[in-house]
């Protein structure tokens, strides 16, 4: 099947890696010339708006895909009309805009941290008047990997805070103070099946995903997949869909969700009975799923702005290695490392030995104070 991509970063070329010895033929349609997926299928370096190279996209492709949150949702549209998009527009268009997506998540009765849309330094502080301190101001667009967010403590910092958004529409969400960060990666066939990997326990740094830890039996996964279930119904979503939470207490919060294969999700290549990537594409591809059934524990380190040694993370057993191809760059996520293990003592064990190779504090930190016990 060929199978035109939008956007041609990490994760098309993670499905493209997937996708070949599914006999998928791929064309990669992005407007950066390095893009790391290119080499992997046929690739086009065009704009999005460009109409004559989305037709011929469009006349070269059975199914469009895309892995870049930020494709403008006309892009979609257009070529809606003349093949399926998978998923949907719908789906892009609410998560790319930070207020319809929390409001969805109200309307699905999905709990998320109280939130108020700010365009002006005065709706700034009728939402703190409203929501209180401390709370997050975000780019309503565009943002990703924590980029466009301030925490403002304090009314002193509202300005400030505001001035750095340099007057973009924004939100403010209540700070949640949660015991820990969670991800379900769900997925859903056309013909409606659907299926949900275990969860990941995610560490966040500096606003950037750092390590992902996935066990079986979490007890917060019935809850989770009720909530990921309602988003892939009220959308008729067709492929891999990612829900952010945070867990304080009992609760889960919705923080985001991502439609598409997500970062939290990278251990399933190896960890896990068919990968996000596969699945993903069975589903666009019209398929039945694969079963995502987990193989013991395991856990994704990002590599960021930096590779570390690349001998002593493929000496180490239970360790892969996958690098992206793109040229190093402080705060950029130029690669990552799974690790399986049969049982968390294990994984705990091996993740304290690569800790010393990784510039990552939460790495190191996570891993120095054995806070995943068996
Ligand atoms: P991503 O790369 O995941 O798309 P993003 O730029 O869309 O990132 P968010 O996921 O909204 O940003 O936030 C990044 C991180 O910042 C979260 O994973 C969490 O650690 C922290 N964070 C964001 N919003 C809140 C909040 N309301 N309360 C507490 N922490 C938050
Ligand atoms: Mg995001
Ligand atoms: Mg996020």
């Amino acid at each position: 099947m060929k199978i035109g991509m939008l956007g041609g970063g990490q994760l098309a070329r993670m499905l493209a890696l997937a996708g070949i010895p599914l006999g998928c033929e791929f064309t990669i349609f992005s407007p950066d010339r390095e893009a790391c997926a290119a080499p992997l299928g046929r690739s086009c370096c065009y704009d999005y708006s460009d109409a004559e190279a989305l037709m011929d996209l469009a006349a070269s492709s059975d199914v469009i895909g895309f892995e870049f949150e930020n494709v403008p949702v006309r892009t979609l549209d257009f070529l809606a009309d003349h093949l399926p998009v998978r998923p949907g527009p719908e789906a892009l268009r609410l998560a790319q805009d930070r207020v319809h997506e929390k409001e969805l998540f109200t309307e699905l009765d999905i709990p998320c941290a109280a939130f108020f849309p700010v365009d002006s330094l005065e709706d700034l502080h009728r939402a703190a008047a409203l929501i209180g301190l401390p709370a997050v101001l975000k780019a309503r667009r565009q943002g990703y990997d924590g980029r466009g967010q301030t925490l403002i403590r304090q009314m002193d910092e509202m300005a400030p805070a505001w001035q750095l958004l340099g007057g973009q529409p924004a939100i403010l969400e209540s700070l949640v103070d949660f015991d820990r960060e969670i991800s379900v990666i769900a997925v859903r066939a056309a013909s409606g099946e659907t299926a949900f990997y275990a969860l990941s326990e995610n560490t966040h740094h500096h606003g950037i995903l750092r390590l992902a830890v996935s066990q079986p039996h979490d007890s917060m996964q019935a809850q989770a997949e009720r909530y990921a279930q309602r988003l892939l119904d009220r959308l008729d979503y067709v492929g891999v869909l990612a829900l952010e939470l945070f867990q304080a207490g009992d609760h889960l919060l919705a923080n985001e969700y991502a439609p598409r294969v997500h970062n939290s999700g990278h251990w399933t290549i190896e960890g896990a009975a068919t990968s996000q990537f596969e699945n993903h594409l069975r589903a666009i591809m019209g398929l039945p799923l694969g079963s995502t059934a987990l193989r013991g524990v395991a856990a994704t380190i990002n590599l960021i702005g930096t590779v570390p040694d690349m001998a002593r993370i493929l000496g180490t057993p239970n360790t892969c290695l996958h690098l992206y191809g793109k040229a190093c760059k402080p705060g950029r996520k130029l690669g990552h490392v799974t690790v399986c293990a049969d049982s968390m003592k294990q994984l705990n064990q091996i993740l304290s030995d690569l800790s010393g190779l990784f510039s990552s504090e939460a790495v190191s930190a996570v891993a120095e104070a054995g806070h995943y016990q068996n």
